[in-house]
């Protein structure tokens, strides 16, 4: 049946993450891989008082259709909580959609034509640059520093890529690389868009998992022109098993996003939409998110001190100021697909950085979470990596 695919469809390949997490989800495996957040934290015992309270109180309405934009008492709480951050945006500027991800995939389904370019960090979120590649983008990868891109690089990305749409960023503890884009940087990226005439793809699943210094303003706040989509999510904040994220965009742009949707599954799910709406009126999900970064820092602080113990002198990294992970880079020489498969037969998994890197030719980086595992585990896995790194690089 190869012959009845289309050639889209024939160029895609499998997470390689996906398929590393089967390998992972064996009990006796201790995972830095996926990107898991701590499921003891999720608030099973309120989501289901919430749940019930949504079916006494709208049960029906909360079973039936409802609009493709999304449920407006939720779409208003996001919209402060938006404004709480820096951004001028009211409900009107929001579509609920299933997780971040499927922002990412009517990302590449507005605005790609094969062939065109899209700009993009490097490293870059894996799962971002899988749903691009399903329209047959390009990539260019522009370097990043401590502060975000270089905008000498990206300039020059601009002037040599004149089909390039989009810039894609996750200007907070990126995935994978933990990094997070100075204020200054923001403001250069906005203004290097508006005279390109470019859009920019602002991801933001991590923003509010910040462990220490302060928080800065998304590139949305900075956005003069309407020209930044910005996408949020509560899977790391409340559940990614619900699949409730949002797109923030100016009119122009908003009602693109509204249109696929209508196409791709009409809207997001009335129930899970009206349950997260009652936990966030009926608790203080602040407290929640302090008691989730309460957790993670600790797990942070722990693993970094333990790769401080254990892992030799050639492996570098920076430590994450928040989000989920830590990003190792190796000896040139070393590549990290060869060292998971010894620490999988070593019971302890990591995942490989190579594929963070959509032009590839990068095979000596691993990216590490700290979010799920408790912190025995985290001092008993870390112990093994270091020893397979020391031996092996
Ligand atoms: N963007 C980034 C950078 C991510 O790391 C993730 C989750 N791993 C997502 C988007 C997708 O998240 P979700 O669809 O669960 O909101």
């Amino acid at each position: 049946m190869e012959h009845l695919f289309s050639d889209r469809v024939k160029k895609l390949k499998a997470s390689e993450i996906r398929e590393i997490l089967k390998l992972t989800q064996r009990p006796e495996i201790i995972s830095f891989a996926g990107g898991l957040p701590a499921p003891e934290m999720f608030p099973v015992e309120a989501y289901k008082a919430m749940s019930i309270k949504v079916m006494d109180e709208m049960g029906r309405e909360a079973m039936q259709y409802s609009t493709t934009e999304g449920y407006d008492p939720l779409r208003e709480k996001i919209a402060k909580r938006m404004q709480a951050s820096g951004v001028r945006v009211s409900k009107e500027d929001l579509l609920i959609t299933n997780g971040s991800q499927q922002g990412l995939d009517f990302t590449g389904k507005i605005f790609i034509n094969p062939g065109d370019y899209v700009l993009c960090e490097s490293p870059s979120y894996l799962g971002a640059i899988n749903a691009f590649r399903a329209y047959e983008c390009e990539f260019k990868e522009v370097e990043t520093d401590s502060e975000g891109m270089v905008m000498d690089a990206l300039k020059e990305a601009i002037d040599q890529h004149p089909k390039a749409k989009y810039i894609y960023v996750i200007p907070d503890f990126q995935n994978p690389s933990g990094r997070t884009w100075s204020e200054s940087r923001r403001k250069e990226l906005v203004e290097l868009a508006n005279q390109y005439n470019l859009i920019i793809i602002e991801d933001n699943p991590y923003g509010e998992l910040r462990y220490e210094g302060e928080a800065i303003p998304p590139v949305k706040a900075f956005d003069t022109e309407g020209r930044v989509v910005y996408l949020g999510t509560f899977s790391k904040t409340f559940s990614p098993g619900l699949r409730i994220g949002w797109v923030c965009a100016s009119p122009l742009l908003l009602n693109k996003y509204i249109t696929v949707k209508q196409g791709a599954d009409l809207q997001a799910s009335s129930m899970s939409q009206r349950v997260l709406n009652a936990f966030l009126e009926n608790y203080d999900f602040d407290a929640h998110i302090r008691a989730i970064i309460n957790v993670y820092h600790k797990r942070r602080d722990l693993m970094f001190s333990e790769m401080k113990k254990h892992f030799p002198q050639n492996a570098k990294y920076e430590i994450s100021k928040g989000g989920l992970f830590a990003w190792v880079e190796l000896p040139e020489h070393v590549d990290a697909r060869e060292l998971m498969k010894l620490a999988v037969s070593n019971k302890v998994a990591f995942v490989p950085g190579g594929s963070f890197f959509p032009n590839g030719g990068k095979e000596n980086y691993m990216r590490l979470n700290f979010s799920n595992m408790p912190e025995p585990k985290i001092v008993e896995g870390i112990e093994r990596l270091g020893k397979i790194l020391s031996k092996e690089i």
